[in-house]
């Protein structure tokens, strides 16, 4: 007979419970998603408090076509989450939040998530007395060169456009054309231009004419080229708005123009057509502002598809998603080219500029010019010089956020609440960016 109190007998399983985490420190006691247009442009920053008084970091949301869900992601699904957590647990806290909702990613939920990912870097940056790139690793450059948006409604006009952004010490240029009699996405007046516009409070009219842009765009640059000499290093983002084949028609049409990249020639759905485009065309490609989960760029990077990855950091889930994905890339050759015109905060500027510092792999850096009211609501806003974008020597990401400042600038009136209307072809058929 087996005696019970025996050291063999096997005891009854019980679950298993993980430690504690750790009690010392500060506590996160709220989270708030502040809503604000300085400039017209309708950003989302998420603040993340503690109960250590005055202890609270900042960080981007902002998807301007849906800013209302993803404040109402942060408040309804992340608050919950994060109340009475340590700010120190940033990768525990993103993976936790990132499978929380079962079907995951997407450009709501990241968004969401990177605006409490990015708070809680600045928190520990603020914690550690020190900025944010010193906790990636520390610098490896001084500042982040930056690409400028020139356009116009001709070649001469953007030539004019581009040599005004030279004289100020910029050596990158994107430019853009407008199509005449079309309606022309990254033109500055057009009517779907990307800066701030009255136009944007109307439906679009114009239809988009793809076969005309694919003509236009090399007698730009074969202008331009002879026009600025070969010093300048010139861009051009497609936008993903041509049939796959007139894209690598006009990435070849492009070769003896020596781009510096030639950006988003797809839709996201046709990364099939990558290899061949490779092999059709010698200029340097930059892919994947439309990306939302980090795991779409890798076939693209292993396979070395692509030069430079385009990313709207917000979009991936903040700096936690985007420092591993400049990490990858390192090892095939490919660049960062964080996504940066006016529908990130500064607060993401920032973001994007401790990731530039730090990266050895950094490529360029998009450019955006803050508006006065826009640096108002949040000092401490990266500063442009010689070309290249500096930043403080703040702990954590170095912006803050004048809660008053934001509050006197609400989102504009719009009949889609910011979200865009479509780009038509001229038999009425919608244009997918
Ligand atoms: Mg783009």
């Amino acid at each position: 007979m087996t005696n019970p109190s025996s050291d063999h007998t096997v005891q009854p399983s019980r679950p298993f419970v993980p430690p504690p985490w750790e009690t010392v420190g500060p506590r996160v006691r709220d989270v708030r998603v502040i809503l604000t247009a300085p400039d017209g442009i309708r950003l989302v920053v998420v603040k993340v408090e503690t109960d250590e008084p005055g202890l609270f970091g900042l960080g981007c949301a902002t998807f301007t076509q849906r800013p209302l869900a993803v404040a109402a992601a942060v408040e309804h699904y992340l608050k919950p989450l994060l109340l009475g957590r340590s700010p120190h647990d940033i990768e525990d806290v993103w993976q936790a939040a990132y499978v929380s909702s079962y079907w995951r990613s997407g450009p709501v939920l990241n968004n969401a998530l990177s605006g409490v990912d990015e708070a809680l870097w600045d928190l520990k940056g603020k914690l550690a007395g020190m900025p944010v790139y010193q906790l990636l690793g520390g610098r490896c450059r001084v500042a982040a060169p930056l690409y400028v948006h020139a356009s116009g409604r001709d070649a001469r006009e953007v030539e004019e456009d581009a040599r005004r952004y030279m004289e100020q010490g910029f050596r990158h240029v994107r430019c853009q054309v407008a199509v005449p009699g079309s309606s022309t996405y990254g033109v500055a007046g057009a009517l779907d231009s990307e800066e701030p516009h009255p136009a944007h409070l109307r439906l679009r009219q114009e239809a988009w004419d793809p076969a005309a842009y694919v003509r236009i765009v090399p007698r730009l640059f074969e202008h331009l080229r002879s026009a600025l000499g070969d010093e300048v290093e010139l861009l051009h983002d497609i936008h993903e708005r041509v049939a796959p084949p007139d894209a690598i028609r006009l990435a070849k049409a492009l070769e003896p123009y020596r781009l510096f990249f030639l950006e988003d020639p797809f839709a996201p759905e046709e990364n099939g057509w990558f290899p061949l485009l490779r092999q059709q065309a010698a200029v340097p490609i930059a892919m994947g502002e439309l990306y939302s989960n980090p795991a779409e760029y890798v076939p693209l990077i292993k396979d070395r598809l692509i030069d430079f990855i385009r990313v709207h950091v917000s979009d991936i889930g903040g700096l936690t998603p985007a420092r591993k994905l400049a990490a990858f890339c390192e090892f095939f050759g490919v660049r960062t080219a964080w996504h940066g015109p006016g529908d990130v905060s500064p607060v993401g500027h920032a973001a994007n500029l401790h990731l530039d510092l730090a990266c050895p792999n950094f490529g360029i850096q998009e450019a955006h010019l803050f508006g006065e009211r826009t640096r108002e609501v949040f000092p401490g806003c990266p500063e442009i010089r010689d070309g290249m974008l500096w930043a403080n020597e703040v702990p954590g990401l170095g912006v803050e956020l004048d809660e008053a400042a934001a509050a006197r600038y609400p989102f504009p009136e719009h009949p889609l609440n910011g979200a865009w209307p479509p780009v038509r072809l001229a038999d009425g058929t919608v244009q997918r960016p």
